[in-house]
């Protein structure tokens, strides 16, 4: 039982399953704990619009420094605070905090500031009741009018339908944006991008990763942009991280992109450095 998992002769006999939970359950806990005293922070990424080069928007991404351990990355958090729940009290106070900045963006940088500011939600989220009333609210506090906003989720948070498309539907309805994260790699069907309210695909890195390597490896992110742009969707190419990426994913027609090419996950202060943007690199 999970009060004995941290006592070592108890765990030669415990389904990894178990012990898996037990883990969860703990930094659930240490989780909990960050979030109460200020260990968690959001940095954000720009989005690039890749035929100019010109900040377009920035994806929040949260990150904590444990005072132990030290940074814990998100891939090891983020399960944990969706099997517990604990993803509910924190996605709320990432969608706050994203919002606020980009107002604060705003308030300094008038028009150069990013037009957008995308922040991923679990399926858990998109499922609790009232969600989009909760994003109304957060809007209306912080001042961010709901067309800065975009609701990054996963294919296979909306794959079943049911209360997470109404959800995303009372978004849009809000005026905010609804795009599908990591694109391609999910529960995906085509269909889906008729029968879901979607502006914008994020096609995954997977298949950024092998955009330069010629003949079938380019195909999925070529099918992308061509099925993206009948749709009339925005598409954004994530992990871009070589100039060769970069100017294949133009020659295919992309027009935003995310990546180590172009930028890391910034601090506030560092996005408003971007408000010049260099070319991107050829
Ligand atoms: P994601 O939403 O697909 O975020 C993109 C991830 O790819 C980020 O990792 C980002 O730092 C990384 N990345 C961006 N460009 C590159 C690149 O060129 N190369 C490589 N190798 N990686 C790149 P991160 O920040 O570790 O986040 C991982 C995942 O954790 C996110 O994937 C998202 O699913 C989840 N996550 C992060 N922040 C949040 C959050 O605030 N709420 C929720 N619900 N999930 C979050
Ligand atoms: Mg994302
Ligand atoms: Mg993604
Ligand atoms: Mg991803």
């Amino acid at each position: 039982e999970a009060k004995h998992q941290g006592k070592g002769r108890f765990r030669v006999y415990t389904c990894a399953m178990d012990q898996r939970g037990a883990e969860q359950a703990r930094v659930a806990a240490d989780l909990r704990t960050a979030l109460d005293t200020g260990q968690l922070h959001l940095v954000y990424q720009p989005i690039v619009d890749i035929t100019d080069g010109s900040l377009h928007g920035v994806e929040a991404l949260v990150r904590w420094d444990h005072p132990e351990r030290g940074p814990v990355p998100p891939a090891e958090f983020i399960p944990a605070a969706e099997r517990t729940g604990l993803i509910v009290p924190l996605g709320g106070w990432i969608l706050a905090e994203a919002c606020a900045q980009a107002v604060r963006w705003q308030r300094r940088l008038g028009a150069a500031a990013p037009e957008t500011v995308s922040v991923n939600v679990s399926a858990r989220q998109l499922r609790e009741a009232g969600f989009a009333d909760d994003v109304a609210a957060v809007l209306h506090r912080t001042g961010l009018p709901a067309r800065h906003l975009t609701v990054e989720v996963t294919e296979t948070a909306v794959f079943d339908g049911g209360a997470a498309v109404d959800a995303l539907r009372a978004l849009k309805d809000l005026g905010v944006a609804v795009a599908l994260d990591d694109f391609g790699t999910g529960h995906s069907s085509l269909g889906l991008l008729r029968t879901c309210p979607v502006d914008l695909l994020k096609v995954d890195k997977s298949f950024v990763d092998t955009v330069t390597h010629g003949g079938e490896h380019a195909v999925i992110a070529a099918a992308l942009i061509d099925i993206s742009n009948g749709l009339h969707l925005r598409a954004v190419a994530e992990g871009v991280e070589t100039a060769e990426q970069a100017a294949e994913l133009r020659r295919l027609g992309y027009r935003y992109a995310q990546g180590y090419h172009y930028a890391r996950p910034l601090p506030p202060d560092a996005v408003t450095a971007l408000q010049t943007p260099a070319p991107a690199a050829a």
